[in-house]
Protein backbone atom coordinates (compact mmCIF):
# COMPACT_ATOMS: atom_id res chain seq x y z
CA UNK A 1 0.00 0.00 0.00
CA UNK A 2 1.50 3.18 -0.91
CA UNK A 3 0.66 7.00 0.19
CA UNK A 4 1.45 8.21 -3.08
CA UNK A 5 -1.41 6.66 -5.08
CA UNK A 6 -4.08 8.16 -2.35
CA UNK A 7 -3.32 11.31 -4.52
CA UNK A 8 -3.49 12.39 -7.69
CA UNK A 9 -1.47 15.01 -9.04
CA UNK A 10 -3.09 17.50 -11.81
CA UNK A 11 -2.06 20.81 -13.83
CA UNK A 12 -5.34 23.56 -13.10
CA UNK A 13 -6.23 25.16 -15.68
CA UNK A 14 -7.42 28.52 -13.47
CA UNK A 15 -5.21 31.17 -12.29
CA UNK A 16 -6.24 34.30 -10.59
CA UNK A 17 -8.05 36.05 -13.67
CA UNK A 18 -10.95 33.27 -12.81
CA UNK A 19 -11.38 34.57 -9.37
CA UNK A 20 -13.52 36.95 -8.94
CA UNK A 21 -12.54 40.26 -6.36
CA UNK A 22 -10.43 39.03 -3.47
CA UNK A 23 -7.29 41.46 -4.69
CA UNK A 24 -5.88 41.97 -1.34
CA UNK A 25 -6.00 38.33 -0.76
CA UNK A 26 -4.37 37.91 -4.62
CA UNK A 27 -1.71 40.94 -3.81
CA UNK A 28 -0.38 38.78 -0.30
CA UNK A 29 -0.28 35.56 -2.32
CA UNK A 30 1.65 37.08 -5.23
CA UNK A 31 4.12 39.10 -3.14
CA UNK A 32 4.76 36.17 -0.68
CA UNK A 33 4.17 33.18 -3.09
CA UNK A 34 4.14 33.83 -6.62
CA UNK A 35 6.90 36.39 -7.44
CA UNK A 36 9.67 34.94 -5.48
CA UNK A 37 9.62 32.12 -7.37
CA UNK A 38 9.58 34.01 -10.26
CA UNK A 39 12.30 36.83 -9.34
CA UNK A 40 14.28 34.94 -6.44
CA UNK A 41 17.08 37.70 -7.18
CA UNK A 42 14.97 40.11 -6.15
CA UNK A 43 13.44 38.78 -2.81
CA UNK A 44 17.03 37.05 -2.08
CA UNK A 45 18.87 40.66 -1.57
CA UNK A 46 15.86 40.61 1.38
CA UNK A 47 16.62 37.05 1.94
CA UNK A 48 13.42 36.44 1.07
CA UNK A 49 13.03 32.65 -0.71
CA UNK A 50 10.33 31.11 -2.54
CA UNK A 51 8.61 28.61 -1.08
CA UNK A 52 6.64 27.75 2.27
CA UNK A 53 3.26 27.50 3.21
CA UNK A 54 0.00 29.26 3.93
CA UNK A 55 -3.13 29.03 5.19
CA UNK A 56 -6.48 30.22 3.92
CA UNK A 57 -9.02 30.57 6.30
CA UNK A 58 -13.10 31.45 6.00
CA UNK A 59 -16.52 30.40 5.26
CA UNK A 60 -17.07 28.06 3.20
CA UNK A 61 -17.90 28.51 -0.33
CA UNK A 62 -15.69 31.57 -1.00
CA UNK A 63 -12.86 30.55 -2.77
CA UNK A 64 -10.24 28.45 -0.81
CA UNK A 65 -9.86 25.65 -2.77
CA UNK A 66 -10.76 27.39 -5.85
CA UNK A 67 -7.67 30.16 -5.48
CA UNK A 68 -5.30 27.27 -4.70
CA UNK A 69 -6.00 25.53 -7.42
CA UNK A 70 -5.35 29.10 -9.27
CA UNK A 71 -1.80 29.56 -7.84
CA UNK A 72 -1.14 26.20 -8.87
CA UNK A 73 -2.11 27.69 -12.57
CA UNK A 74 0.04 31.02 -11.88
CA UNK A 75 2.86 29.41 -11.64
CA UNK A 76 2.72 26.48 -14.06
CA UNK A 77 2.90 24.10 -11.12
CA UNK A 78 1.08 20.89 -10.35
CA UNK A 79 -1.86 20.45 -7.96
CA UNK A 80 -2.12 17.65 -4.95
CA UNK A 81 -5.77 18.04 -3.04
CA UNK A 82 -4.82 16.02 0.26
CA UNK A 83 -8.81 15.27 1.92
CA UNK A 84 -7.37 14.71 5.35
CA UNK A 85 -10.02 12.27 6.20
CA UNK A 86 -8.97 9.60 3.87
CA UNK A 87 -5.58 10.38 6.18
CA UNK A 88 -6.83 10.05 9.06
CA UNK A 89 -9.19 7.12 9.21
CA UNK A 90 -5.79 5.14 8.83
CA UNK A 91 -3.77 3.14 11.37
CA UNK A 92 -1.23 4.69 13.60
CA UNK A 93 2.31 4.60 11.53
CA UNK A 94 0.26 4.15 8.21
CA UNK A 95 -1.48 8.18 8.43
CA UNK A 96 1.87 9.72 8.91
CA UNK A 97 3.67 7.13 6.00
CA UNK A 98 0.76 8.19 3.67
CA UNK A 99 1.55 12.01 4.36
CA UNK A 100 5.60 11.46 4.02
CA UNK A 101 4.50 9.49 0.85
CA UNK A 102 2.44 12.41 -0.17
CA UNK A 103 5.23 14.83 0.18
CA UNK A 104 7.48 12.90 -1.40
CA UNK A 105 5.42 12.22 -4.65
CA UNK A 106 4.97 16.38 -4.07
CA UNK A 107 9.07 16.49 -4.64
CA UNK A 108 8.69 14.79 -7.81
CA UNK A 109 6.61 16.59 -9.43
CA UNK A 110 7.75 20.16 -8.38
CA UNK A 111 6.65 22.84 -8.72
CA UNK A 112 3.56 21.47 -6.56
CA UNK A 113 0.84 23.09 -4.88
CA UNK A 114 -0.13 20.71 -2.11
CA UNK A 115 -3.52 21.67 -0.65
CA UNK A 116 -4.28 20.24 2.29
CA UNK A 117 -8.43 20.93 2.79
CA UNK A 118 -10.14 20.55 6.37
CA UNK A 119 -6.89 21.02 8.40
CA UNK A 120 -8.76 21.67 11.86
CA UNK A 121 -9.71 18.10 11.24
CA UNK A 122 -6.57 17.09 12.34
CA UNK A 123 -6.69 17.44 16.01
CA UNK A 124 -10.65 18.18 16.84
CA UNK A 125 -11.02 14.97 17.83
CA UNK A 126 -12.51 14.34 21.55
CA UNK A 127 -11.74 10.73 21.67
CA UNK A 128 -8.39 10.34 23.49
CA UNK A 129 -7.23 7.49 21.33
CA UNK A 130 -7.73 9.46 18.71
CA UNK A 131 -6.46 12.44 19.62
CA UNK A 132 -3.01 10.90 20.36
CA UNK A 133 -2.82 9.87 16.78
CA UNK A 134 -3.47 13.06 15.61
CA UNK A 135 -1.08 14.58 17.54
CA UNK A 136 1.66 12.26 15.72
CA UNK A 137 0.14 13.25 12.46
CA UNK A 138 0.25 17.14 13.49
CA UNK A 139 4.17 16.32 14.17
CA UNK A 140 4.40 14.41 10.87
CA UNK A 141 3.27 17.86 9.02
CA UNK A 142 5.37 19.74 11.06
CA UNK A 143 8.40 18.00 10.14
CA UNK A 144 7.47 18.25 6.15
CA UNK A 145 6.99 22.02 6.75
CA UNK A 146 9.96 21.97 7.98
CA UNK A 147 11.38 19.76 5.49
CA UNK A 148 10.37 21.93 3.15
CA UNK A 149 12.31 24.99 4.92
CA UNK A 150 15.45 23.61 4.79
CA UNK A 151 15.31 22.29 0.99
CA UNK A 152 14.11 25.16 -0.67
CA UNK A 153 12.60 22.59 -2.97
CA UNK A 154 9.56 23.98 -4.34
CA UNK A 155 6.55 22.26 -2.93
CA UNK A 156 4.38 25.06 -1.92
CA UNK A 157 1.76 24.28 0.88
CA UNK A 158 -1.45 25.79 1.47
CA UNK A 159 -3.43 24.79 4.06
CA UNK A 160 -7.66 25.57 3.93
CA UNK A 161 -10.09 25.82 7.22
CA UNK A 162 -13.39 27.22 8.31
CA UNK A 163 -12.87 27.09 11.67
CA UNK A 164 -9.43 28.15 12.25
CA UNK A 165 -10.23 28.28 16.12
CA UNK A 166 -10.21 24.18 15.80
CA UNK A 167 -6.70 24.22 14.90
CA UNK A 168 -4.30 22.86 16.39
CA UNK A 169 -2.22 25.08 18.19
CA UNK A 170 1.33 23.79 17.19
CA UNK A 171 0.20 24.27 13.34
CA UNK A 172 -1.19 27.94 14.38
CA UNK A 173 2.44 29.20 15.57
CA UNK A 174 5.21 30.85 13.99
CA UNK A 175 7.07 29.64 11.06
CA UNK A 176 4.45 26.52 10.88
CA UNK A 177 2.13 28.29 7.85
CA UNK A 178 4.47 31.45 7.28
CA UNK A 179 1.23 33.22 6.35
CA UNK A 180 -2.56 33.27 7.63
CA UNK A 181 -5.07 34.80 5.23
CA UNK A 182 -8.66 35.30 5.42
CA UNK A 183 -10.81 34.94 2.34
CA UNK A 184 -13.58 36.50 3.35
CA UNK A 185 -17.07 36.26 1.56
CA UNK A 186 -17.84 38.60 -1.56
CA UNK A 187 -18.95 42.38 -1.01
CA UNK A 188 -21.25 43.68 -3.36
CA UNK A 189 -18.74 44.63 -6.71
CA UNK A 190 -16.71 41.35 -6.29
CA UNK A 191 -20.02 39.80 -6.49
CA UNK A 192 -21.05 41.33 -9.48
CA UNK A 193 -17.08 39.86 -10.38
CA UNK A 194 -17.73 36.64 -9.41
CA UNK A 195 -21.36 36.50 -11.43
CA UNK A 196 -19.95 37.84 -14.23
CA UNK A 197 -16.86 35.42 -14.42
CA UNK A 198 -19.14 32.43 -14.29
CA UNK A 199 -21.64 34.00 -16.82
CA UNK A 200 -18.73 34.29 -19.04
CA UNK A 201 -19.43 33.22 -22.83
CA UNK A 202 -22.93 31.93 -22.28
CA UNK A 203 -26.05 33.34 -24.17
CA UNK A 204 -26.96 35.87 -22.44
CA UNK A 205 -29.44 39.55 -23.05
CA UNK A 206 -27.79 42.73 -21.26
CA UNK A 207 -27.82 41.89 -17.71
CA UNK A 208 -27.98 44.42 -15.05
CA UNK A 209 -25.56 42.29 -12.61
CA UNK A 210 -25.06 45.01 -9.93
CA UNK A 211 -28.69 44.59 -9.45
CA UNK A 212 -28.84 40.78 -8.57
CA UNK A 213 -25.11 41.63 -6.35
CA UNK A 214 -27.04 44.13 -4.24
CA UNK A 215 -30.04 41.18 -4.01
CA UNK A 216 -27.47 38.50 -2.80
CA UNK A 217 -26.15 39.86 0.27
CA UNK A 218 -23.93 37.51 2.32
CA UNK A 219 -23.68 34.91 -0.37
CA UNK A 220 -20.67 33.02 -1.03
CA UNK A 221 -19.14 32.74 -4.22
CA UNK A 222 -20.43 28.80 -4.58
CA UNK A 223 -23.74 30.16 -3.94
CA UNK A 224 -23.44 32.48 -6.56
CA UNK A 225 -22.40 30.09 -9.26
CA UNK A 226 -25.20 28.16 -8.32
CA UNK A 227 -27.36 30.98 -9.22
CA UNK A 228 -26.20 30.98 -12.50
CA UNK A 229 -25.65 27.48 -13.00
CA UNK A 230 -30.00 27.75 -12.37
CA UNK A 231 -30.46 30.48 -14.97
CA UNK A 232 -28.87 28.67 -17.41
CA UNK A 233 -31.24 25.77 -16.55
CA UNK A 234 -34.36 28.25 -17.19
CA UNK A 235 -32.39 29.21 -20.48
CA UNK A 236 -31.82 25.79 -21.53
CA UNK A 237 -35.42 25.11 -20.90
CA UNK A 238 -36.84 27.82 -23.23
CA UNK A 239 -34.33 26.87 -25.78
CA UNK A 240 -35.43 23.10 -25.84
CA UNK A 241 -39.31 24.40 -25.85
CA UNK A 242 -38.08 26.65 -28.87
CA UNK A 243 -35.53 24.74 -30.62
CA UNK A 244 -33.63 27.83 -30.66
CA UNK A 245 -30.91 29.26 -28.42
CA UNK A 246 -32.15 31.39 -25.65
CA UNK A 247 -30.31 33.69 -23.62
CA UNK A 248 -30.40 33.85 -20.21
CA UNK A 249 -32.56 37.00 -18.88
CA UNK A 250 -32.70 38.68 -15.78
CA UNK A 251 -35.77 37.60 -14.97
CA UNK A 252 -33.58 34.06 -14.38
CA UNK A 253 -31.23 35.72 -12.62
CA UNK A 254 -33.35 37.31 -9.93
CA UNK A 255 -35.66 34.11 -9.93
CA UNK A 256 -33.22 32.01 -9.07
CA UNK A 257 -31.12 34.12 -6.30
CA UNK A 258 -34.46 34.09 -4.78
CA UNK A 259 -34.56 30.40 -4.66
CA UNK A 260 -30.62 30.40 -3.10
CA UNK A 261 -30.33 31.66 -0.02
CA UNK A 262 -27.05 33.08 1.36
CA UNK A 263 -24.81 30.67 3.33
CA UNK A 264 -21.94 32.70 4.67
CA UNK A 265 -24.60 34.22 7.30
CA UNK A 266 -24.25 31.36 10.09
CA UNK A 267 -20.24 31.33 9.86
P1 LIG B 1 -14.93 25.00 1.58
O1 LIG B 1 -14.43 25.72 2.79
O2 LIG B 1 -16.35 24.54 1.72
O3 LIG B 1 -14.00 23.95 1.07
P2 LIG B 1 -13.93 26.91 -0.31
O4 LIG B 1 -13.70 28.21 0.34
O5 LIG B 1 -12.76 26.02 -0.56
O6 LIG B 1 -15.05 26.12 0.45
P3 LIG B 1 -14.32 26.76 -3.11
O7 LIG B 1 -14.46 25.26 -3.19
O8 LIG B 1 -13.06 27.34 -3.53
O9 LIG B 1 -14.68 27.22 -1.66
O10 LIG B 1 -15.51 27.46 -3.90
C1 LIG B 1 -16.59 26.72 -4.43
C2 LIG B 1 -16.87 27.16 -5.85
O11 LIG B 1 -17.33 28.51 -5.80
C3 LIG B 1 -15.61 27.19 -6.69
O12 LIG B 1 -15.49 26.03 -7.46
C4 LIG B 1 -15.79 28.39 -7.56
O13 LIG B 1 -16.36 28.05 -8.78
C5 LIG B 1 -16.76 29.27 -6.82
N1 LIG B 1 -16.11 30.46 -6.24
C6 LIG B 1 -16.00 30.75 -4.93
N2 LIG B 1 -15.38 31.95 -4.76
C7 LIG B 1 -15.07 32.40 -5.99
C8 LIG B 1 -14.42 33.58 -6.50
N3 LIG B 1 -13.96 34.52 -5.68
N4 LIG B 1 -14.29 33.70 -7.83
C9 LIG B 1 -14.76 32.76 -8.66
N5 LIG B 1 -15.36 31.64 -8.25
C10 LIG B 1 -15.53 31.45 -6.94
Amino acid sequence: NNGKDLVESEKPEENFSDVGGLEDVKKKIRMNFILPLKQPELFAAYGKEAGGSLLLYGPPGCGKTFLARAVAGEIDANFMHIELQAILGMYVGQSENNLHDIFEKARENKPCVIFIDELDAMGGSRNQMRQHHDRILVNQLLMELDGLRTFNDQVFVIGATNTPWYLDSALRRPGRFNHMIFVPPPEEAERAAILQLKLAGKPMSSLDLSKISKETKHFSGADLEQIVKDAVECALERTLETGEIQPIVQDDLKKASKQRKATTLDW
